[in-house]
C-alpha cells in the first residue's frame, strides 16, 4: 500500500471533503424532496407510513395504463383510499378519486417521473446536456424500456440508441451510453450462453460501428445475479470483437454481491492482458429485495451482502482497487451517498489520480444539490439521464421513489430524516455477524432448489449427463417381474419425438400372465408390508430420494430425450419427484400409529389409519418421473404395495424410477413396475378383485372409465375399491384490462406453449377484457416468434417436439378446426423432421366453440373477448374442467373477486399458471377435472388408507381407573 493512502490515514481527507460537501448540499434538497402540492403531501406521508408506501407506489405503477378517468379514480379509491391523511390536503386527496379530478392525479405522477427520466425527443434532450454542462458535468445517456419479448422490440431499442448518438453528436459533447445486453434479444438465456452472445453482438454490430467511430463510450449495466455470468462474458466478447481504442466500452459492477471483487480482478488482469482499456462503473446495486427473495424462493445460497453497511465497506474496498488500477480501468464511481462519494474523492487524491481517470456519477433527478456541490468543489462528475416514455419508464420511476424513500436511503436520511453529519461521514461497520438480520423461519418441508443452469458448472455437467445417457442407447429393458412366467410378450421401441428414428431402447411388455403374477405377488406381499413400521418405510422414500438426488442430471437427460423436455422443464420433474417422496415421507410419519380420539369417560378410544392392499399406479408420460414417483410413493409410505403402470411413452424412465426404488430398499414384490399397453394392461389391473386402490393420472376419457369399472363389483372382490383420480384442464388465463402487459405477456407464453401446451395446468383459453385484447395478442404472436422449435437436447430451444405422431395429428386437426371456428391470428414454423406440431393462437373464439371446451394437449391457443372483469370470469367458469386458472389484473377488486368466485383447485394470480410446487401448491382439480383432493397437499395420503377404531371399557366392577 502506498504510504499516506492507507485507510485509516485518508480518514482526515474523508471528513473534510465529506463536511463541505454536506455544507454545500443540504442548503436545498433536491426537487422530489422539495415538492409541495399533491405530490408533496403523498410523500410525506409515504415516508412516515410503510403500508402506504406500498399502495402508492402500486397505484402509481399501474396508472399509466389507465384509460379514463372513471378507471383513475376507480384504482386510486382502491388503494388509497382508507389510509387517513389529515389537514388539508388529505380532504383535496379524496378528491383524487373523484373523476372530475382524476386527471390532475395523473398528471401530477407525470410531472414527479419527468424529475427523473427525460422525454426522448431530441429538444428535450439537448436542453438537458447543455443545462448539465452548464453546471460543469456531462451526462450518460439511458434509453428506458419495457421488458424486450420480441425481435421487433430489440430492434427497436437499437435504434434509440443511435438516435442518442446523434443528439448528443448534435449538441457538441462526445456521446456516452448506457444499456442493458438484456434488451438486445428476447433470447437472452444463461443456458444457452453462446447463442445469446452471438445474438447480442449481431445486433449491437450497427451501434458499436456508431459508437467507434464518434469515439464514445458505452457501458453494459449489470442485471439482476442470475445474469451476471452472461453479462461478463459478453462484455468480454464485445470487447474483444471491437477493441476499445479510440471509443470506451464499460461495464457495471455491483458491490452487493461479494462475488464482484472476484470478477473485478478477473476483468482487470483480462483488460491488461489483451491491452485494453475499459470503463467500471461501481455500484451498490439496484435489485437488492427482488436478489433475496428470489433467491429464498428458488433455494439458491443469497447472493448479495445481507446489510447495508457490508455493501457499503465493500465499495470502498472496491474503490480502491478501480483508482489503483487506472492505468487499465476508468472508475465510475456512483453513488449518493456522502461517505462513498467522499472516500473516492480522498482516495483519488491521495494517489495523485488525475482528472480523467475517474469520475463520479450520479442519477439525474435524485440529487441535484449534492450535484451542485461535487461540480462546486471541481471533481469530474457525470449524471446519469433515463429517457423514454412514460407508461414504459414506469419500473424505472417505481425503483428510483423506492430507493428515495426507503428508509436506509441515504437521500432520504439526509434531506428527509435530517440526520447529522458524524453519522453520515461514519467509516462503514458492519454489524456483529450472527443474529443481525432477521431471517425468515425454515418451513419443516423444503422444496428441492432447480439448478441454476447461469452456473458453467451445472451447464457443463447436464451435457455430461446427456452424453452419458446417449451412450447407453438401443439397450434392453426386460420385465422385473419376480417369478414370472416367460417367454415375454413382445417388446416396444421407446423413440425421441424429435427424431423418432433414433431408438432409445427396447422395452418389454407385460402380458396379461405377468400382470396376473405381480398381483399375485403383491398380495401375498402385503401383509408382511403392512406390518413393517412407518419408519422403515419412510426411510426407503428419503433413501429414493437421496439416489434421486445423485444421479438428477441423468434423470432429466433421459427425459429430454424420452419426453422432448427441454432442460429446464426435466430438470423440474426431477426436483418435484424428489419432493414428492420427502414430502410424503414426512407425513405419513405424522399418520402412522395409534392415536386417541374424543375422551370418553371409562373406555379408551383410539384410532389409526390402515392401508388398504393393493395399489395399481396408472400415470401419463407428461410427468413421467413426478408424477408415477408421486402416487407411487404415496401408496409405498402407508403401507400399501404398489404395482406400477407407467405411459406407453415414458417407460425408459419408468425402468429407471423401478430399479432405483428397489435400489433404496423397498422390496421387489412390494414394488413391482408391469410396462404394457393402457387398453389391455390397465384395463386389466383396473378391474381385477384383487385390487384395492387405482391411483390414476391422465385423461377424462380414461379416468371416468376407470372409475366406472372400478365402481363395478367383480367376482372374487370382497371390498370397495378407492379411485384416486387426476384428469385433465381446459385452463384460462383472465387478462384485465390494467394488467401489466409485459408480465402478461410473458407468463402466458410460458402458461401456454411451456412443453408445447402439453402440461395438465396448461393455458389454453385466454380471455382478454376490453381494449388490452389487440396488443396482448400482437405481443404475444411476436414474442412466440422469438423462439425457434427444435430438438431440445441442444439448450438453444426452450421449445420441442409432441410427444407422439398420435398426439402431433390430434393437434394438427385442431388447427384445422380452429381456422374455421375463429381467425388464425399467429402460427409458427418448425422442423420437418420430428413429432412438431407449430404454435397456433386463434382470435375470435366463442365459449361454445369446440377450441373453447376441448383439451387439446398441444400448443394451440384460443382467445376470446370479454367486455368487462365479469364477464371474463363466467367466460373462464364456463367449462366442464377446473383445474387451474390465472387472472392478471392490478385491481384490486377484481383480483379478490377472482379469488372468490374462480372455482378451481389451483387459482395464480398475477404468474404463471404452471409449475405448481409440492406443499405450497398442492395440485389437483374438481368438476371432469379430478376429486377435488391434491397431490402434494395435507390431505393427499388418506386416500391410499382407512381409519379403523378401538374401543375398550376400562370400568370393571365399578372401578374406573
Ligand atoms: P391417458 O389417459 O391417455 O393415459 C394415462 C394412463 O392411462 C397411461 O398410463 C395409459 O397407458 C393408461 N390407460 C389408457 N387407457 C387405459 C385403460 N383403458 N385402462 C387403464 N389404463 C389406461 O393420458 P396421457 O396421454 O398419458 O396424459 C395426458 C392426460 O393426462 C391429459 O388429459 C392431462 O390433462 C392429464 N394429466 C392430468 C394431470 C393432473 O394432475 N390432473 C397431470 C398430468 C396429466
Amino acid at each position: 500500500m502506498v504510504n499516506g493512502t492507507s485507510e485509516d490515514t485518508l480518514e482526515p481527507l474523508i471528513r473534510e471533503i465529506g463536511g463541505q460537501l454536506y455544507r454545500d448540499a443540504v442548503q436545498a434538497p433536491p426537487a422530489l424532496f422539495g415538492a409541495g402540492g399533491v405530490r408533496g403531501a403523498l410523500l410525506q406521508k409515504a415516508l412516515a407510513d410503510e403500508r402506504m408506501r406500498t399502495a402508492l407506489f402500486q397505484f402509481i405503477d399501474v396508472l399509466p395504463q389507465l384509460d379514463g378517468a372513471g378507471e383513475i379514480a376507480d384504482h386510486y379509491g382502491a388503494y388509497l383510499q382508507g389510509h387517513e391523511l389529515a389537514g388539508m390536503w388529505g380532504r383535496l386527496l379524496k378528491l383524487g378519486s373523484r373523476p372530475a379530478l382524476a386527471w390532475a392525479v395523473r398528471a401530477n405522477v407525470a410531472r414527479t417521473a419527468r424529475l427523473f427520466l427525460v422525454e426522448e425527443r431530441e429538444s428535450p434532450v439537448r436542453s438537458t446536456l447543455a443545462t448539465l454542462a452548464a453546471g460543469g458535468a456531462l451526462a450518460t445517456l439511458d434509453a428506458v424500456g419495457e421488458a424486450v419479448l420480441t425481435e421487433a422490440e430489440a430492434e427497436a431499442y437499437v435504434g434509440r440508441y443511435l438516435e442518442l448518438v446523434r443528439w448528443q453528436h448534435a449538441a457538441g459533447v462526445a456521446p456516452h451510453l448506457s444499456l442493458k445486453l438484456s434488451a438486445l434479444t428476447p433470447r437472452f438465456d444463461p443456458l444457452d450462453a453462446a447463442g445469446a452472445e452471438q445474438r447480442v453482438l449481431a445486433r449491437l454490430a450497427p451501434l458499436l460501428a456508431e459508437v467507434a467511430r464518434a469515439r464514445a463510450a458505452l457501458t453494459v449495466d449489470m442485471e439482476h445475479y442470475e445474469l451476471k455470468p452472461l453479462v461478463l462474458r459478453i462484455f468480454r466478447a464485445l470487447v474483444d470483437a471491437h477493441p476499445g481504442r479510440g471509443w470506451l466500452p464499460g461495464i457495471a459492477l455491483q458491490s452487493y454481491l461479494p462475488e464482484t471483487g472476484r470478477d473485478l480482478a478477473g476483468l482487470i488482469e483480462w483488460a491488461r492482458a489483451r491491452g485494453h482499456r475499459i470503463g467500471v462503473r461501481l455500484v451498490k446495486g439496484a435489485y437488492w429485495d427482488t436478489e433475496v427473495a428470489v433467491a429464498r424462493q428458488r433455494r439458491w445460497p443469497v447472493p448479495v451482502y445481507e446489510t447495508k453497511e457490508e455493501t457499503d465497506a465493500a465499495f470502498e474496498r472496491l474503490t480502491r482497487v478501480l483508482l489503483e488500477n487506472r492505468d487499465t480501468v476508468h472508475a465510475a464511481i456512483a453513488s449518493h451517498n456522502l461517505r462513498s462519494l467522499a472516500h473516492a474523492a480522498a482516495l483519488a487524491q491521495r494517489l495523485g489520480a488525475k482528472r480523467e481517470d475517474w469520475e463520479i456519477q450520479v442519477l439525474y433527478g435524485m440529487a441535484g444539490p449534492l450535484q451542485h456541490a461535487l461540480a462546486g468543489m471541481n471533481l469530474p462528475l457525470r449524471v446519469y439521464v433515463p429517457t423514454g416514455d412514460l407508461v414504459v419508464g414506469i419500473a424505472y420511476l417505481i425503483r428510483r421513489l423506492l430507493e428515495n424513500t426507503a428508509s436506509t436511503s441515504v437521500l432520504r436520511q439526509t434531506y428527509a430524516d435530517g440526520e447529522d453529519i458524524g453519522a453520515l461521514l461514519a467509516v462503514p461497520a458492519p454489524p456483529p455477524a450472527s443474529g443481525a438480520t432477521a431471517r425468515p423461519t425454515e418451513p419443516a418441508f423444503a422444496n428441492t432448489p432447480l439448478t441454476d443452469f447461469s452456473r458453467t458448472a451445472d451447464r457443463e455437467a447436464f451435457a455430461r449427463a446427456l452424453a452419458k445417457v446417449r451412450g447407453e442407447l438401443g439397450a434392453r429393458y426386460p420385465l422385473a417381474i419376480p417369478g414370472a412366467p416367460g417367454p415375454a410378450a413382445p417388446e416396444q421401441r421407446a423413440l425421441n419425438p424429435a427424431r423418432p428414428d433414433e431408438t432409445l431402447g427396447q422395452v418389454e411388455l407385460a402380458a396379461r400372465s405377468h400382470a396376473e403374477r405381480a398381483l399375485a405377488n403383491a398380495v401375498a406381499a402385503f401383509p408382511g408390508w403392512r406390518d413393517t413400521p412407518v419408519e422403515r418405510r419412510v426411510e426407503c422414500a428419503l433413501r429414493a430420494a437421496g439416489i434421486m438426488l445423485e444421479r438428477r442430471a441423468e434423470l432429466a437427460a433421459w427425459q429430454v430425450l424420452e419426453q422432448g423436455k427441454n432442460w429446464r422443464e426435466a430438470d423440474a420433474d426431477v426436483a418435484e419427484a424428489i419432493d414428492y417422496l420427502r414430502y410424503y415421507a414426512a407425513e405419513a410419519a405424522a399418520l402412522g400409529g395409534w392415536r386417541p380420539t374424543q375422551r370418553f369417560p371409562g373406555e379408551l378410544n383410539h384410532t389409526r389409519y390402515e392401508p388398504r392392499g393393493v395399489a395399481v399406479v396408472i400415470a401419463p408420460w407428461n410427468f413421467p418421473l413426478a408424477i408415477l414417483t408421486g402416487m407411487t410413493s404415496a401408496a409405498l409410505v402407508t403401507g400399501n404395495c404398489a404395482v406400477m403402470k407407467p405411459a406407453a411413452p415414458a417407460l425408459i424412465v419408468a425402468h429407471k424410477l423401478h430399479a432405483l426404488l428397489i435400489a433404496a430398499g423397498f422390496p421387489p414384490e412390494v414394488c413391482q413396475l408391469v410396462a404394457g399397453r393402457g387398453a389391455e394392461i390397465g384395463n386389466f389391473l383396473v378391474g381385477h378383485p384383487q385390487v384395492h386402490v387405482i391411483a390414476f393420472t391422465g385423461s377424462r376419457e380414461v379416468g371416468l372409465a376407470i372409475l366406472e369399472q372400478a365402481g363395478r363389483s367383480v367376482t372374487g372382490q370382497s371390498h370397495v375399491k378407492r379411485v384416486v383420480c387426476e384428469m385433465g384442464g381446459k385452463n384460462a388465463i383472465i387478462v384485465d384490462e390494467d394488467a401489466d402487459l409485459d408480465e402478461a405477456v410473458a407468463h402466458t407464453l410460458q402458461s401456454a406453449f411451456g412443453y408445447q401446451g402439453q402440461k395438465c395446468s396448461a393455458c389454453s383459453r385466454l380471455i382478454a377484457v376490453g381494449r388490452v385484447h389487440d396488443r396482448l395478442v400482437a405481443r404475444l404472436g411476436a414474442a412466440l416468434d422469438a423462439h425457434p422449435y427444435g430438438p431440445p437436447e441442444d439448450p438453444q430451444y426452450v421449445f420441442g417436439p409432441v410427444i407422439t405422431r398420435a398426439a402431433q395429428e390430434k393437434a394438427l386437426a385442431y388447427i384445422e378446426t380452429g381456422k374455421r371456428e375463429g381467425r388464425l391470428s399467429y402460427l409458427g414454423k418448425v422442423p420437418g423432421e420430428g413429432y412438431y406440431v407449430p404454435p397456433a393462437i386463434f382470435t375470435g373464439i366463442e365459449p361454445r366453440h369446440r377450441l373453447a371446451r376441448e383439451e387439446i394437449f398441444g400448443p394451440v391457443l384460443a382467445v376470446l373477448r370479454a367486455e368487462s372483469f365479469d364477464e371474463a370470469l363466467a367466460v373462464a367458469l364456463d367449462s366442464e374442467y377446473a383445474l387451474t386458472g390465472g387472472v392478471f389484473s392490478r385491481f384490486p377488486e377484481h383480483l379478490e373477486a377472482a379469488r372468490e368466485r374462480f372455482r378451481v383447485g389451483d387459482l395464480y394470480l398475477n404468474r404463471r399458471i404452471t409449475g405448481a410446487l409440492v406443499a405450497a401448491q398442492p395440485f389437483g382439480g374438481v368438476r371432469l377435472s379430478g376429486t377435488g383432493v391434491q397431490a402434494g397437499g395435507a390431505d393427499y395420503l388418506k386416500q391410499f388408507v382407512w381409519s379403523r377404531v378401538v374401543s375398550e371399557n376400562t370400568m370393571r366392577h365399578g372401578f374406573v381407573p
